[in-house]
């Protein structure tokens, strides 16, 4: 719990849930509580908040829509400042380039370029989380990630304070950027796009969604975080960055199940947790997968969901 001293000075915008269970946050529908969550809508919310929690020593840390997190069942102890407007996406638009809130959904980003004729981030489509959360991890499909069009971005550092930043500054390479181990928030964005054909685009963005529709779980309905495992990284110069998938398929993990957890049927890198799961059983399901391959392949996965809280 916050104390009601600190909670006082909090702005009038943030709201603030107590014990707040992180099962309710995360696409994986698990984890124990933190001690508060607050709800920050925009970024002046979310860096007057912060604040207050530097100036007090309380701990934090910040979320987006929670796709990409196993929150353990012991919970975290750190308060925990969600910045995410699943209802009100926040894009300015001048010509193509385009200034995005960290707290916009990437799917609303997607969407909205692609009906203005903006192109092209039409391969965000269906990915879930937010823009802030997909420029931390370089978020990508079909070979092209999102760090590929950061112009700047205005960051938030732990002390509440913020600043512009170049896109080159966050060293974007694959699934990660600078940001992962700074832990430095993007309050918004200024992407650089082109003109782009809407009637193309649209199908284009159907097309992808359709694929995700056949080859991923529908995570509303089905929890997870998408691909647990990073993709393995090429032995030589000549060659591709090969499916994680594909090693846990050859290893013999596709029927491996721990308690509630399972693979999903049509992926192998995809954890799907059923109404019984524990996070735990999330845990040891992943820990068999890295074994089965170290086993066969003689290397360890290196996991692209993070884990929060005691495993
Ligand atoms: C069904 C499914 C399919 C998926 N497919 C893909 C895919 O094709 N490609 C892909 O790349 N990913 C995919 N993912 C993973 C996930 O959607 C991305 O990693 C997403 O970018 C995470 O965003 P988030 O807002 O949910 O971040 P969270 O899960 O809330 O947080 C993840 C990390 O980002 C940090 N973070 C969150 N917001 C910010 C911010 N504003 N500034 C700085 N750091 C922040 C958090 O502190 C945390 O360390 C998939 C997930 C699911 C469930």
């Amino acid at each position: 719990m916050l104390d009601n001293s600190i909670t006082c000075r909090l702005p009038a915008a943030a709201s603030v849930i107590p014990d707040a269970a992180m099962s309710d946050y995360t696409t994986f529908r698990l984890g124990g509580a933190c001690p508060a969550l607050i709800d920050c809508p925009d970024a002046d919310t979310l860096t007057a908040s912060a604040h207050v929690l530097a100036d007090a020593d309380v701990p934090f840390m910040v979320i987006g829509q929670g796709s990409n997190l196993l929150v353990a069942d012991g919970g975290i102890g750190s308060v925990v400042l969600r910045y995410c407007s699943e209802k009100t996406p926040l894009i300015e638009f001048d010509g193509f380039r385009v200034r995005v809130s960290g707290s916009t959904l990437l799917d609303d980003l997607a969407r909205i370029t692609v009906e203005r004729g903006v192109g092209d981030v039409s391969f965000c489509s269906g990915i879930p989380g937010t823009v802030g959360g997909a420029i931390a991890g370089n978020a990508g499909a079909f070979g092209r990630q999102i760090g590929d069009v950061v112009e700047s971005v205005r960051l938030m550092e732990g002390d509440g304070s913020v600043k512009e930043v170049p896109g080159e500054a966050l060293q974007f390479a694959y699934r990660s950027s600078i940001l992962k181990e700074s832990g430095a928030v993007v309050l918004d964005a200024l992407l650089n796009l082109e003109a782009g054909d809407i009637a193309t685009m649209e199908a284009e963005r159907e097309r992808i969604l359709e694929l995700r529709r056949t080859k991923h779980p529908d995570w509303k309905n089905m929890p997870c975080a998408g691909s647990v495992f990073r993709n393995v990284e090429p032995t030589s110069a000549a060659d591709r960055r090969q499916a994680a998938g594909w090693f846990l398929e050859e290893a013999g993990a596709r029927n491996f199940r721990v308690g509630g957890a399972r693979l999903f049927e049509k992926h192998a890198n995809i954890i799907v947790a059923e109404p019984e799961a524990t996070a735990m059983d999330v845990f040891q399901l992943s820990e068999k997968m890295i074994a089965a391959v170290r086993e066969q392949f003689g290397f360890e996965l290196v996991r692209e969901i993070k884990l929060l809280g005691a495993f």
